[in-house]
C-alpha cells in the first residue's frame, strides 16, 4: 500500500477536500477515521472468500476487506462516491462497486453467485443507521443464508439484538435474531472515531448462522411480535388479542408447558419455539 490507509484522519481529510465532499446526513454518512477500528472489523469478519459490504463511503473499510478477501462486492447508493472509490481503491483489483440501494438489490442471487465462485460469503459493513433493521431483516430472511454478518450499528440497537431474557432490551428483535443466529457484541466504538461524529455511540455486532429449519420463519416471527405487542401484558393477554376468536389459549399454553401469566420478556427462545410448535398444530 503506497498511500496511508483511507481511514487515517489526514488521508480522509485530503480525500474529502479533493472531491469537495460533504457528508449527506440523509444517507447516514459518518465515515470511519480510525485505522485500528477498520482493521479490527475486517479482521473479525470471516471475509476470506467473498464479502458483501453495504455502503463503502470513501472506501475505508472496503480497503481493509480487499486486503483480506478474495472478492469484495460493495453496494453504494450515493453516486458522488463512485469517482472517489475509483481513486481510493485503484490499487485493488478484487473490489466491485455496485451503485444501488441495498434494499432494492437481489441479495439472494448475489449471495448464491458469490458462493458458487468464491466458496463462502460474509457480510461486513459500517451500516447507514437509518436502515439498520430493514437491512438486517432482509439478510436474515434471504433464502440463500449468509453464515457471518459483522456490522457496526448504533450501540442501543446492538444491545437490543444481543439481549437475553429478563433484560429490558430483550424484545422481538432479540428473539428473532437468536432464532437464526448466535449473536455476539464484539466491541464498542466511540463517536469520536467518525467524521462527522454522530450523536450516538456505536458497537460492532456479529451474527453467526445456526443450523435451523427455516420453514415457517415468517409465521414464527409474527407470533413472537404478537407476544411482545404490549410488554406489560401477560403472554395470555397478548395472545388473546392476536388469536382468532374462540381460540383456547390456555390449552395451547398447557400443551406447550408455558405459564399463562409469564411476560414475553421473560421467555427463553426454547419457550417461544415450543409455543410456535403447538400454535402451528392447534390454531
Ligand atoms: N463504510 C464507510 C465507512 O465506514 O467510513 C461509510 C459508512 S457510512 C456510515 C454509510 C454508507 O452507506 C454511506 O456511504 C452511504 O452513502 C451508504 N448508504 C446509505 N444508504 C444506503 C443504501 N440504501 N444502500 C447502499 N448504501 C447506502
Amino acid at each position: 500500500m503506497m498511500n496511508k490507509p483511507v481511514a487515517a484522519p489526514s488521508r480522509t481529510g485530503e480525500i474529502l477536500k479533493k472531491y469537495d465532499l460533504k457528508a449527506k446526513k440523509g444517507y447516514g454518512q459518518n465515515f470511519l477515521i480510525d485505522v485500528s477500528i477498520v482493521q479490527k472489523i475486517a479482521a473479525s469478519s470471516h471475509c476470506e472468500g467473498a464479502v458483501i459490504e453495504i455502503g463503502p463511503g470513501i472506501g475505508s473499510l472496503t480497503e481493509q476487506l480487499a486486503l483480506r478477501s478474495r472478492h469484495v462486492r460493495s453496494y453504494e447508493v450515493d453516486e458522488r462516491l463512485l469517482a472517489v472509490l475509483d481513486d481510493t481503491l485503484s490499487e485493488y483489483s478484487n473490489v466491485e462497486i455496485i451503485l444501488q440501494d441495498i434494499l432494492q438489490a437481489d441479495l439472494e442471487q448475489s449471495v448464491r453467485e458469490l458462493k458458487e465462485t468464491y466458496g463462502s460469503v460474509s457480510v461486513c459493513a459500517n451500516l447507514p443507521y437509518y436502515i439498520t433493521t430493514p437491512v438486517l431483516f432482509r439478510l436474515f430472511e434471504c433464502a440463500e443464508p449468509v453464515e457471518w454478518i459483522t456490522v457496526m450499528v448504533q450501540k442501543e440497537v446492538a444491545d437490543r439484538f444481543a439481549a437475553g431474557p429478563g433484560s429490558p432490551d430483550y424484545g422481538a428483535l432479540s428473539v428473532e435474531s437468536a432464532y437464526l443466529y448466535d449473536v455476539k457484541k464484539l466491541f464498542q466504538v466511540p463517536r469520536t472515531c467518525f467524521s462527522p461524529a454522530p450523536n450516538v455511540d456505536s458497537a460492532v455486532i456479529q451474527f453467526r448462522r445456526k443450523t435451523v429449519d427455516t420453514e415457517g420463519t415468517g409465521q414464527f416471527f409474527e407470533l413472537v411480535r404478537a407476544c411482545f405487542a404490549q410488554r406489560r401484558k401477560t403472554l395470555y393477554n397478548n395472545l388473546k388479542a392476536y388469536a382468532p376468536e374462540g381460540t383456547g389459549i390456555n390449552a395451547v399454553l398447557a400443551e406447550a408447558g408455558i405459564d399463562p401469566g409469564i411476560r414475553a420478556q421473560n421467555m427463553t427462545l426454547e419457550q417461544f419455539r415450543a409455543l410456535y410448535t403447538v400454535w402451528r398444530k392447534m390454531i
